[in-house]
């Protein structure tokens, strides 16, 4: 079986994290240990992507287009309901608030690889 980290999920994936079981923390950058404690012993976890808008840009002026499409566009910062220290970077489609619920998937493989919707 193939191994699968962030970059590989296929768009509409939930997130998956990573666990540290012997201090319960979670993270969303696959590392093979724990930031937190130092143990070499994690696992990959995949999570419900229900998670609360913390913040909101509005990008104006864009270098490049973005993953779903050109500038005006939205990036949010979610907290994942199932580990709220793990802070997600998405995409928002859609204009979204802080304290709005979201929904939160994989989208692509690369630049903001995380889409957020409207729960
Ligand atoms: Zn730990």
């Amino acid at each position: 079986m193939t191994e699968q980290t962030p970059s590989t999920l296929p768009a509409g994936a939930m997130p998956e994290v990573e666990h540290c079981a012997r201090c319960d923390h979670h993270w969303l950058t696959r590392r093979g240990f724990c930031p937190r404690c130092g143990a070499p012993d994690t696992q990959m976890e995949t999570v419900s992507g229900t998670a609360e808008v913390h913040a909101v840009t509005v990008v104006h002026r864009a270098v490049q287009e973005s993953a779903i499409g050109p500038a005006p566009y939205r990036i949010v910062l979610a907290k994942l309901e199932a580990c709220p220290e793990v802070t997600v970077m998405a995409l928002a489609p859609e204009p979204l608030e802080i304290g709005d619920a979201v929904r939160i998937t994989r989208h692509g493989a690369t630049g903001a690889p995380y889409l957020a919707q409207p729960a």
